[in-house]
Formats: C-alpha cells, structure tokens, sequence
C-alpha cells in the first residue's frame, strides 16, 4: 500500500470521500479498512462510478442513512492482496465490486445465484452494516476490502474507468434483457436514456433485438442512435403512443418519474412485458385491464447475482461494451451530483480514485 495508509492490526486507515451527514455535501476524510482475512481480497481502487442512487442515498431520500456515508458501489481496480484461502483471484487481477459484498449464502435465493435478493436481506457495498456490525464504505475511496465471493473479474478486454458503471448500470439492465430473452426478432424499448438507459441500449442492440429509445424529447437523438438504437421517439409527442401502439416484447423504464403505465403498456404486444428498474418514490396507479388484455406482464428487476454479473462482464468485453463516462477528480463529486441532477451527464461521471 502507498504512504498514505497506516497500518494497526486490525485495520488499515485509507482516503475516502464521505457524507459527514445527511445533505451535507461530500469531503475528503479517513476510514478504517478491515485487515484481509482468509477469504477476502485488498483492492486498489482505480475508479468509481457516481451511480444515482448514490445521491439519494447521502442525501437521505431512501429513508435514515449511515453517517459518514462513503457512497460508491461501481467499483473497478487491481487486486493487491489475497487472504491465505482465496483460490478466484491472485494479486495484479484486474475486478470489481457492485452493489453488495455480503449475503447470508445460505437461503434459497443465495443458493440459486440471486444473491440480490436475499431473504436475509444482502449486505449493501456502503450504507449497510456488515455481519460484524461495522459499518460498510463504498467505492469512493482509495481501497475497499470484499470477500472474493462478491467480487468478479473484468476481463482483459474493457479498460477499468468504463467498465466501473458495468457493476451497478450494466447489471441493472443486463439481467431483465437476458430473463426477458432480448435477441434476435425481438423489439425492446428502453424508457430513459441515463445512466442505465444508454447501456440499455448497447446491451439491447449487442443481444440483436432491435431497439427503440423512449425518451421525453429527441434532445439525445443523435447519441442514442450512435450508441446502438434502431429508431428514437419523444414520448412528449402525443402522436408517439399511437404509432407504437401493440410495438414491443419487451419495455425496459430505466426512469424514476412516474408514468402513465397504463399507455405504455399498450405499446406492448400481447404477451410483451414491462419491466421497471428505475423506481418513483409514490405508488403508482393502474387499470388492471391493461395487463390482462393481451396477458401482459409489468414486472420489476433488481440488479443481478454474482453469477450472472460476471457472466454480463464477459458479455460486455466480448462486444466491446463500456459505459460512456466523463472522467473526474474527486474534487468534483459535489458539483457532478448537481449535475446528475440536473440530467446534465452523458452518461456517467467516473471518480478516478488517484485524486480521491
Ligand atoms: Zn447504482
Ligand atoms: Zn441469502
């Protein structure tokens, strides 16, 4: 380790950006790190995406948060220690860490592979406690400790700073494209194109369906048909609903604004699925004839296990497909969460962890 890190038994005291409380804007502090233990591996982060659920989470819209919060759960670096009984990775591996790094293991869903829904609740990359009560810390920091259980490997191919938003936005819309067999003869709309929605699209386009954007005006057009889109509608324009009508296999809402579910979900085909991960704060309404004309699905997905997020990295590689990123200093994590806000990022900010 480099030094800027003193060492004590148990742990390791690293650089971090942190929330000192609830609001607050972010500032350059301390954390103590836990010593590697047998089956955990010391990464040396090299970036972190600033994921929107970041924001909410420092600044406490998903309800009593832990203070200092040290946000970040897109996380890539280089492996440069291993506890004694680590066999997956050795030191120099190139990995990341997404938005867990702890689960129970032991219940039906840890066992199946879908870690992100375990009934014991998994334990969250940073504003989560661990299983020994200490506090977990995310990605905006200089190193992180995981067991090797949590942690993937980034293949050769993708370079670390686009591959970052891979472990939150990648799996996010990786996992339902896949449940929902986006492919070849397949006609997938992507509501939103943000974060998750632009990788929506690469992924989408790269499983060979044919892919249309849904977006609230045609502001990004030109990007979203660069990025992999067949066509590009703004769903501002009343006439859109109509001309797409009984479309689509498969929607994708990657938005957190409320929408008028029953009208997207007559641009279905029957049989077609909606499917929500982004998610509004207020319940929404809907006339459940929407869905049971034409045997429709409105369904919801939650990032992915372990399992299938390295099986979406590998996919990722073997096609070339990164994040479209703007690269900064941590010294401007503040002003990026504003500008994430604002919707104004195309189309994610990645912390490089050598300023952090
Ligand atoms: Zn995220
Ligand atoms: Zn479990």
């Amino acid at each position: 380790m480099s030094t800027a890190q003193t060492s004590t038994q148990n742990t390791t005291t690293v650089s971090a950006w942190a929330a000192p409380s609830a609001k607050a804007p972010l500032e350059r502090t301390t954390i103590e790190r836990r010593a590697v233990r047998p089956s955990d591996v010391l990464i040396d982060i090299k970036y972190a995406g600033i994921c929107h659920s970041d924001i909410h989470q420092a600044r406490d819209g998903w309800g009593e948060g832990i203070f200092p919060m040290v946000p970040g759960h897109e996380i890539a670096g280089v492996v440069s220690e291993v506890g004694s009984e680590v066999t997956k990775f050795a030191v120099g591996d190139r990995v990341g860490v997404g938005c867990m790094v702890d689960s129970c293991r032991e219940c039906e869903n840890c066992r199946a592979g879908l870690e992100q829904y375990c009934v014991r609740g998994n334990v969250g990359t940073y504003n989560a406690l661990d299983h020994d009560g200490e506090p977990t810390y995310g990605g905006y920091s200089t190193h992180i400790v995981v067991d090797e259980a949590y942690t993937v490997r980034i293949p050769d191919g993708l370079a670390l700073d686009v591959a970052a938003p891979l472990l939150c936005a990648g799996i996010t819309t990786y996992s339902p494209l896949h449940r929902w067999q986006a492919g070849p003869g397949k006609k997938v709309a992507v509501v939103g194109l943000g974060g998750l929605g632009h990788m929506a699209v690469k992924i989408a386009h790269a499983m060979g369906a044919e892919v249309t954007v849904l977006s609230q005006s045609l502001r990004k057009k030109e990007d979203g048909l660069r990025l992999g889109a067949d066509h590009y509608y703004a769903t501002s324009d009343e006439a859109t609903f109509e001309q797409l009508k009984g479309s689509f296999d498969l929607i994708l809402s990657t938005v957190s604004a409320p929408l008028p579910l029953d009208r997207y979900l007559g641009l279905l085909r029957s049989e077609g699925a909606f499917v929500n991960v982004g998610a509004p704060e207020e319940p929404v309404s809907l006339n459940l004839f929407s869905v049971i004309g034409g045997g429709k699905t409105l369904a919801g997905s939650m990032i992915g296990g372990i399992r299938e997020t390295q099986e979406m990295l590998d996919f990722c590689a073997e096609h070339g497909l990164g994040a479209e990123i703007e690269l900064i200093d941590a010294d401007r994590i503040n002003e990026a969460y504003e500008r994430v806000l604002a919707s104004d990022v195309r189309y994610r900010f990645v912390i490089d962890a050598s300023t952090v």
